[in-house]
């Protein structure tokens, strides 16, 4: 397979190598005017009202002159054109080299969609996402203004508030096929991966966690700004944990992942919050609260090295079942992490549950955080057992048979080689 990308960064000259630091912030990213939400074709109506707010969370990690930053958003993700110029106008404002950005989205379909074409999108939208590049660029700017020594300390714990969505169905002649469901059956990956990261005086100072499920539990009849499970998983940590403490969420390996509950069809929204959404967010925050009060002291050890690829993967056309031979590959962006013994994996599409499995499996760090919907939006990941079953996210995928096998290999060469510390 053919990748091209930039070497890991060397140490910048003069700097010298030192302990690890940490620097956080956070900026309101709510829309200020009705706009469209992205997610559902079938939603035509602008927004209407705020269920709870969205912002954007930084987390800048730096050691002995390299940094990783991590930017999550409660927006669905940086689609189209934004998915690189949102990217270069962060890295070129802020100069980071292209493997220390992890430009994240919590995926919530309650967020508005982000363009520049005003002949696609309505003006609020247009006019949101300029306002969105510089308030990213000015958040990591403030993130990275207040390094300070750190240690981190992770856990882990489980929730059940994911489930496969893949429901096989026949229909009256008996012919199988797959919807938009729940499948029970499947074996899921629930592990919610939380961070602790604390000052030089060891009280905490940030959570980072990372959860797999898609951030969809208001369902597609929702006209009101919401982060969702995510998103509300987030302001549950940042209340009870208070101290101005920063909670960022990341969405794993959640591509054929849904909240276990989607909303009722009688929409109960009359009591000012509607039920579902926060009941599992809450959930999912709860658990988080609990990995925290039980992980162990931090480490304040490095390394920080992350590298940067783009992988061409067996491709398809997308709503097609099958790929002509000759087709051309399709393009996935990889960015691999390290701060100290934990590892970041973001991938630039929306993977299944599995293959963040298999990631995580092959991996040689003790805890190996798998983010979806980083620095790229290709699209379906599905695995190989998917594509004779069908369903939505086999025929939308540009990807063939055979992607995700290539994508765990080519990621457990690149977690080996930061482990190496090239
Ligand atoms: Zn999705």
């Amino acid at each position: 397979m053919a990748a091209a990308g930039s070497a890991p960064a060397q140490p910048a000259a003069g700097q010298s190598p030192g302990g690890l630091r940490a620097g956080f912030a956070r900026a309101d990213i709510t829309p200020g005017q009705p706009v469209l939400l992205a997610g559902y074709a079938s939603r035509k109506e602008l927004s209407q009202g705020v269920h709870d707010p969205l912002s954007a969370r930084v987390a800048v990690f730096a050691e002995g002159g390299r940094s990783v930053v991590l930017v999550s958003t409660d927006l669905i993700g940086y689609y189209g054109e934004t998915s690189g110029s949102m990217r270069q106008a962060i890295l070129e404002a802020c100069g980071l080299e292209p493997e220390e950005l992890f430009l994240t989205a919590i995926h919530t379909h309650g967020g508005p969609q982000l363009g520049h074409d005003p002949s696609r999108l309505p003006p609020s939208n247009v006019e949101y996402t300029r306002w969105l590049e510089g308030r990213l660029i000015e958040t990591v700017g403030a993130a990275r203004s207040r390094l300070a020594p750190a240690q981190v300390a992770s856990g882990s714990g489980a929730c059940p508030v994911g489930v496969n969505r893949r429901e096989p169905v026949r229909d009256k002649d008996g012919k199988p096929s797959i919807v938009l469901g729940r499948n029970p059956l499947e074996p899921v990956d629930r592990e919610v991966q939380v961070l602790r990261i604390a000052g030089a005086d060891g009280s905490a100072r940030a959570v980072l966690f990372a959860y797999p499920t898609h951030s969809t539990a208001m369902g597609p009849r929702n006209l009101r700004i919401t982060g969702d499970v995510h998103g509300i998983a987030e302001q549950f940590l940042e209340t009870y944990l208070g101290n101005g403490l920063i909670a960022a969420a990341f969405a794993g390996a959640s591509g054929n992942i849904d909240p276990w509950f989607r909303v009722l069809p009688e929409f109960r929204a009359e009591r000012g919050w509607v039920p579902e959404a926060v009941l599992l967010g809450t959930f999912l925050g709860e658990e988080a609260a609990r990995v925290i009060e039980r992980v162990p002291a931090g480490s304040a050890d490095g390394p920080v090295r992350s590298v940067f690829r783009t992988l061409r993967l067996p491709g398809k056309p997308r709503n097609e079942e099958a790929a002509p031979a000759d087709h051309p590959p399709t393009e996935l962006n990889v960015t691999v992490g390290r701060v100290g013994e934990v590892a970041w994996v973001g991938l630039g599409g929306e993977i299944f549950n599995e293959i963040g499995s298999a990631i995580k499996a092959a991996s040689p760090f003790r805890m190996t955080v798998v983010v979806t919907h980083c620095n790229g939006a290709a699209g379906y990941l599905p695995i190989a057992a998917a594509y004779p079953q069908g369903g939505y996210e086999v025929r939308s995928s540009p990807f063939a048979p055979g992607a995700a096998e290539q994508l765990v290999s080519e990621v457990a060469r690149m977690l080996n080689e930061i482990r190496d510390g090239r």
